[in-house]
């Protein structure tokens, strides 16, 4: 059963360079979250514009100097954990019984490294604490009090539930406690933020972080910080985060399922991402989208539902942002 109708659905691609065999010298691509606002007023479309580009000018700012994939994406990322816009940090949408646990994953293409936090509750900054996790290197997913206790160890910042509060998410808590509309399940969770990005050293990491779908079962985990579903990053392939509905994505492994493609099929980015999310999710009515960037710069951003908030800005060129198809 469709939660809600597959409308309008867009794929739309960016080459990294149209008429050039030569790479940018890097390249940022982020997503706020797909199933948008059929039509938001001009000034809520405005905030998440501006949300967009502050987390890509942020990115940018680590790339452009020289530095890492992995820490362009978090600064990308935790610009968007911390604007209330978003279903990520600051602004998490609220499970069952009225908390907020958030999940997050971290992925660099260069050795495969990984690290992934579930169902914290304290971490201001979820991304922070799966790149800490990462960085450690002994394990690559910790959940709950673990995951926090090592993250303050870590010297990541914890703080109280009553942070992550915004009067929007409430809201839309409350409703769903009264009505127990199974369509506001997935209608509310919009938000979830991911970025992908190629380096000047050539490398590729990929990160997600969300508070999972709004009125989510206590203890649910969705696919953002599954490493192969929600995030995946490899150097002979492409980086990848997904947003959408989560069960889904975890079944058919979305992110890697596009990196394996084009390793062994031999598939563009574009190609491969297309049938992933037009094709294959859509077949079963699974909504969502990714947005990726490949070894050579190209990036990705279909998506199977209204809209997807998601920019991109490569070496030499102003930042992107868009909302709805033909932006
Ligand atoms: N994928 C997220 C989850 O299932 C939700 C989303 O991206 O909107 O938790």
């Amino acid at each position: 059963m469709a939660l809600f109708s597959l409308g309008m659905i867009t794929s739309e691609s960016v080459s990294g360079q149209s008429n050039s065999t030569s790479r940018p010298e890097y390249v940022l691509v982020i997503h706020g979250g797909a199933g948008v606002l059929e039509s938001a007023p001009a000034d809520i479309q405005a905030k998440y514009h501006n949300g967009l580009r502050e987390a890509l000018l942020a990115g940018e700012a680590v790339l452009k100097s020289g530095g890492s994939a992995i820490d362009a994406i978090v600064a990308a990322i935790t610009k968007m954990e911390d604007n209330p816009l978003f279903n990520a940090g600051k602004g998490a949408v609220y499970n069952e019984a009225g908390e907020i646990t958030m999940d997050a994953s971290i992925m660099e293409g260069k050795e495969g490294r990984a690290g992934a936090v579930g169902l914290v509750k304290h971490t201001k900054n979820p991304i922070l604490a799966a790149k800490a996790i990462m960085d450690d290197g002994r394990h690559v997913f910790l959940v709950g009090e673990g995951a926090e206790i090592f993250a303050q160890k870590a010297g990541v910042e914890m703080v109280e539930q009553d942070y992550f509060y915004t009067q929007p998410r409430w809201d839309a808590y409350e409703h769903t406690l009264k009505t127990k509309l199974e369509r506001e399940f997935h209608l509310n969770s919009k938000g979830t933020v991911g970025a992908a990005a190629l380096d000047k050293h050539g490398n590729l990491a990929a990160g997600t972080s969300t508070g999972g779908m709004h009125f989510k079962r206590v203890g649910r985990l969705g696919d953002s910080p599954v490493i192969g579903a929600g995030t995946w990053a490899d150097n002979q392939s492409c980086a990848v985060s997904a947003t959408g509905h989560g069960e889904y994505f975890i079944r058919n492994n979305v992110a890697s399922d596009i990196s394996a493609r084009m390793k062994y099929l031999g598939e563009t980015l574009q190609k491969a991402a297309d049938y992933v999310i037009m094709d294959k999710l859509m077949k079963i009515e699974a909504e969502g989208g990714i947005i990726a960037v490949d070894k050579d710069g190209n990036i990705a951003m279909p998506f199977n539902t209204t809209g997807m908030y998601r920019g991109y800005v490569k070496a030499g060129e102003k930042p992107v942002t868009k909302i709805y198809i033909g932006e």
